[in-house]
C-alpha cells in the first residue's frame, strides 16, 4: 500500500470529517465501519440524538466546505432556560452578542452529510459491516470481522488513524505498544434519551431557542429542539442509590419521579414510561491518554483520544478540531508522519485533557449550581467584566464556546479568571460594584 493511501477506522462523526480533509490534501482514504450504512438502514439509536455545535465544529465544517449544507438543519439556541421545581422558568444567556448562540443538530442527519461529502471527493471508500478486532503495528496489519458474513479478514496499512469512539480498539494497542498514560474515569451518571413531542397542532412545547435545564442537585433533566418540533431529552442520573437508573425500574417509579421533579414537562411527554423502561441507559466516563500516536504509523482522533462527559457539549466539537489540528500539521510536515503525528500529541493532548475536566465541572454546575444565588452572582460579575474589558475577560463559558483559544489555555485562564471574581467579591459581597483599580492592575499581573 502506498504513502498515499491512508487507513480511518469508524465513519462517525470525526471520520468522514478527517477523510474530507485528507482528500482536499490528495490523499485517498479507505475508511471502515463495523456498522451498516444509516443512508440505507435505519440503524437503532440508544445515543443522543442531537448535539450541539459550537465554534469549532462550525470552523471545521467551514473549512471543509460542508457548512453550507448544514447551517439550514441547525436551530439556534440562545441560552440556557432553567426550569425551576414549580415551573418557572428563566433565561440565561450563553453570551452577550447575537451572534454568540449554540445551535442544535441531528447527530444521524450530520453523520450522513459528512459521509456523502467525504465520498463525494472522489478519494474515499467507506467499507461497512467492517469491525476492527485486532492491530499488529509491528506488522503493520488490521484484522477486521466482515458482519454480514462472520468472516476475519486482514489489511495491509501504511497509516492508520482511528477514529472508532470511545472504546476505540486501535487506542488499546497504541496503549499496550507505547505504555502510554490510559486512564478511564467512570462519572458514576448515566443518561437515558426520552422525547417531549410537539403540540396538537404540530407545534414545539417549549421555547424552541433554548436549551432547557431541570437542575436537581444530584441529577437533571435537559432538553435540546429538533427541526421536526420535538425535543431530545437527556435526562441524567446516578447509576445507583436512591434516585438513579437502578432504583427507578417501574412505570409508576418513572412517572412519580417526573411528577415530582419535572411536573412541567410530563404533559408533552406521552410516550415518557414506554421510553424510559425500553430505551438503553448510557455510560459516561472520561478518558485520558498520552500520547495519541505511534511513531509514524497511527494516531487517535476524537472520542477515542478523548471521550469526554457531554456536559460542555464539546465532544463532536472537539474531535472535530482535532481533524483540524491534524489537517493543519500535515500542511506543515508534507510526507513526514513520524513528526506530523508527534507534534500532534505534543500540542495537542493537553487540550483534550483540558476539555475533559472541563467537562466534568460543568456537569456541576449544571445539575447543581445553575440556580444557585452564588453563581448567579458570580456569572453576572463575569459578563460585567466582559462588557467593561471586552479584550482582557472572556467567560469560561464564551471561550469554550464562541472562540478558538485552546482548551488547556482557557482552562488555565478561567482559573485565574476566577480568583480575580474571589477578589472582587472579597471586597463587595454583593458584587454589584467592581474595583477597577483592582482589576486593572489583576489584568496587568496575572492575565497579561
Ligand atoms: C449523551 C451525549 C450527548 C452529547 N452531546 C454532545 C453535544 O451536544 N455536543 C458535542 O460536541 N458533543 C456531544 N457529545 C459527544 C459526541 O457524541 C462525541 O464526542 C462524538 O460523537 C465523537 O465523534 P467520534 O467520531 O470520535 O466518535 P463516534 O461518533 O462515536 O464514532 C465512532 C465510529 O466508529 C465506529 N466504530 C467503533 N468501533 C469500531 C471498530 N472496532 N471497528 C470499526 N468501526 C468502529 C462506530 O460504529 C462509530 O461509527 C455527546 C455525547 C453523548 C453521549
Amino acid at each position: 500500500m502506498d504513502k498515499k493511501t491512508i487507513t480511518l477506522i469508524g465513519a462517525g462523526l470525526a471520520g468522514p470529517l478527517m477523510a474530507t480533509y485528507l482528500a482536499q490534501q490528495g490523499f485517498t482514504v479507505e475508511i471502515f465501519e463495523r456498522r451498516n450504512d444509516m443512508r440505507k438502514v435505519k440503524l437503532s439509536s440508544g445515543r443522543s440524538i442531537n448535539l450541539a455545535l459550537s465554534i469549532r465544529g462550525i470552523h471545521a465544517l467551514k473549512e471543509v466546505g460542508l457548512y453550507e449544507k448544514i447551517a439550514p438543519i441547525t436551530i439556534p439556541m440562545k441560552g440556557r432556560m432553567i426550569h425551576d421545581m414549580d415551573g418557572k422558568t428563566n433565561l440565561q444567556p450563553y453570551g452577550q452578542r447575537d451572534a454568540e448562540v449554540i445551535y442544535s443538530v441531528s447527530r444521524a442527519q450530520l453523520n450522513k452529510e459528512l459521509m456523502t461529502f467525504a465520498e463525494r471527493t472522489g478519494n474515499v471508500r467507506i467499507h461497512f459491516n467492517h469491525e476492527l478486532s485486532s492491530v499488529d503495528l509491528d506488522m503493520n496489519t488490521l484484522s477486521f470481522m466482515q458482519k454480514n458474513n462472520d468472516k476475519i479478514i486482514q489489511k495491509d496499512f501504511t497509516c492508520v488513524m482511528g477514529c472508532d469512539g470511545s472504546a476505540s480498539v486501535l487506542r488499546d494497542e497504541i496503549v499496550n505498544k507505547t505504555k502510554a498514560m490510559y486512564k478511564e474515569k467512570p462519572l458514576g451518571h448515566g443518561y437515558k434519551e426520552l422525547q417531549i413531542l410537539p403540540s396538537k397542532d404540530g407545534r414545539f412545547q417549549l421555547d424552541n431557542h433554548a436549551l432547557h435545564i431541570w437542575p436537581r442537585g444530584q441529577f437533571m433533566l435537559i432538553a435540546l429542539p429538533n427541526m421536526d418540533k420535538t425535543f431530545t431529552c437527556t435526562l441524567f442520573l446516578p447509576m445507583t442509590g436512591e434516585v438513579s437508573f437502578d432504583s427507578i425500574d417501574t412505570v409508576e417509579k418513572v412517572i412519580e419521579l417526573f411528577q415530582f421533579h419535572f411536573s412541567d414537562v410530563l404533559d408533552f411527554m406521552p410516550t415518557l414510561s414506554t421510553d424510559f423502561l425500553s430505551n438503553p441507559t448510557g455510560d459516561l466516563a472520561s478518558i485520558y491518554c498520552d500520547p495519541w500516536h505511534y511513531k509514524d504509523k497511527a494516531a487517535l482522533i476524537g472520542d477515542a483520544a478523548h471521550a469526554v462527559v457531554p456536559f460542555f457539549g464539546q465532544g463532536m466539537n472537539a474531535s472535530f478540531q482535532d481533524c483540524t489540528v491534524m489537517n493543519n500539521l500535515i500542511g506543515d510536515f508534507r510526507g513526514y508522519w513520524g513528526d506530523i503525528f508527534s507534534n500532534y500529541s505534543e500540542l495537542h493532548v493537553k487540550n483534550g485533557h483540558a476539555i475533559a475536566d472541563m467537562a466534568i465541572e460543568n456537569y456541576i454546575e449544571m445539575r447543581d449550581h445553575v440556580n444557585d444565588p452564588n453563581y448567579q452572582k458570580r456569572r453576572k460579575l463575569e459578563l460585567e467584566l466582559e462588557k467593561r474589558f471586552p479584550d482582557k475577560f472572556i467567560p469560561r463559558y464564551s471561550m469554550v464556546s464562541f472562540h478558538q483559544i485552546p482548551y488547556n489555555d482557557i482552562y488555565i485562564r478561567g482559573e485565574k479568571q476566577f480568583a480575580l471574581i474571589d477578589k472582587l467579591l472579597e471586597i463587595d459581597s454583593t458584587g454589584e460594584s467592581i474595583d477597577e483599580m483592582l482589576v486593572k492592575n489583576y489584568f496587568h499581573e496575572e492575565l497579561a
